[in-house]
């Protein structure tokens, strides 16, 4: 009866363990945002182990003041809270480990949501399929990608995206602004849109650093020079700015700081304060939340675009299966983080073609973790806690 119920196994084993540790990415050039430069990336991979012994990955990352969550609070809430909250419970349902985890521990949504992957990769693995058949069936195998100029300044930004686009692996680039004054942030975007001319897409992120007032100055402007979306123009809890804006000028206004919870894309939506959502599975709290989030976008007529907090390839694989459920992902996918990386957990990264990030198609994410590699780049006191 059993077997007639669950023909592909999911809920005949049970989680034994629920591990986790912090991997530092050196990054190939530091990365300049308005609230941070980094060079060295660092995540928290989660591992998830069945009584049967099979396993699942998961990973979230951060950007020092973006959110509200570190490495080490992730790693803590994982193991103190998630975990426990997890082990002994049957690989069954993926909503229903969501719903633990709720119960669990309020908000916290970065550590939530690589554990919710590692369940995710572990189900779909027991099953023989990829993690897209658990978020509701794959509608496509590429998503058209975005690169970051970081480096902040305009002639390295230049030569970088020059060079990317030769490759055929990004024509569509977005400029960090909002850390110096906003006419030399102007002043840069028309040089490269100069340089860069016709063939690219350019878009900014403020990333809140704007008063309301200097967004209607400059976004006319930064429009003028070519800019086709400016994301998060004014700080996060001035909804009444982003409606004000949106709409106003020939740019899309993207939000995407406070845009955490279903509940602050429904606020966004009946407002009309944006055109657009920057959706990442970490800022939601995991795949099974990122998905009533995007429900509210498709209903509200925003697009989307996937966001990222500079994973590896285990991560990005992971949003790779996402996405590639989401009927449209009109604005592409910022989910370049193993090409600024120097090193990568995974036995093969996953691919970039013809500007776009290709969907994996292995079992759970599509790729493989190289526990070498994993273990020389996780910090020393976690090491036990995966190998
Ligand atoms: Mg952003």
């Amino acid at each position: 009866m059993r077997e007639a119920l669950d023909p592909i196994g999911l809920n005949t084993a049970r989680i034994a363990e629920v591990r986790c540790g912090v991997v530092d990415l050196p990054l190939k050039r530091p990365h300049k945002l308005a609230m941070a430069t980094i060079e060295v990336q660092s995540n928290v991979v989660v591992r998830i182990v069945t009584d049967d012994g099979e396993e699942g990955w998961g990973e979230a990352a951060t950007i020092p003041g973006y959110g509200a969550e570190t490495v080490e609070t992730m790693a803590q809430v994982v193991r103190t809270s998630l975990a426990p909250a997890l082990v002994g419970t049957e690989i069954s349902s993926l909503g229903g480990a969501a719903a633990r985890m709720e119960t669990a521990i309020k908000r916290n949504p970065y550590a939530k949501s690589a554990v919710e992957l590692a369940v995710a990769d572990l189900m779909a693995r027991r099953a023989g399929v990829p993690m897209s058949a658990l978020f509701g069936g794959r509608r496509h195998d590429r998503i058209a990608g975005l690169w970051v100029l970081g480096a902040g300044e305009a002639e390295a930004d230049i030569a970088e995206a020059k060079k990317l686009f030769e490759q055929k692996l990004f024509r569509c680039f977005l400029l960090k602004v909002g850390k110096g004054a906003p006419e030399d942030d102007l002043a840069r975007v028309r040089r490269v849109a100069k340089e860069l001319g016709d063939g690219v897409e350019l878009r900014v992120d403020v990333n809140q650093s704007w008063d309301e007032p200097t967004a209607m100055r400059f976004i006319p402007q930064l429009a003028e020079a070519g800019i086709t979306v400016v994301e998060q123009p004014v700080r996060a809890d001035n909804v009444e700015a982003m409606r004000r804006l949106t709409g106003r000028f020939p740019c899309l206004i993207m939000a995407d700081e406070p845009v955490e919870t279903p509940q602050d894309a429904l606020r966004f939506a009946a407002a009309h304060a944006c055109d657009a959502f920057s959706v990442k599975l970490g800022k939601h709290g995991g795949p099974t939340a990122t998905r009533a989030v995007v429900s509210i976008a498709e209903a509200a007529g925003f697009r989307m675009f996937a966001g990222t907090m500079l994973e590896s390839s285990l991560g990005v694989a992971a949003h790779a299966q996402f996405f590639s459920t989401v009927s449209s992902v009109s604005l592409g996918n910022q989910l370049f983080g193993p090409l600024l990386m120097t090193a990568d957990p995974v036995v093969a990264p996953v691919r970039y073609e013809d500007f776009c990030l290709i969907v994996p198609t292995g079992p759970g994410s599509g790729v493989e973790i190289d526990r070498d590699a994993l273990k020389s780049l996780m910090r020393k006191e976690d090491a036990a806690c995966l190998i």
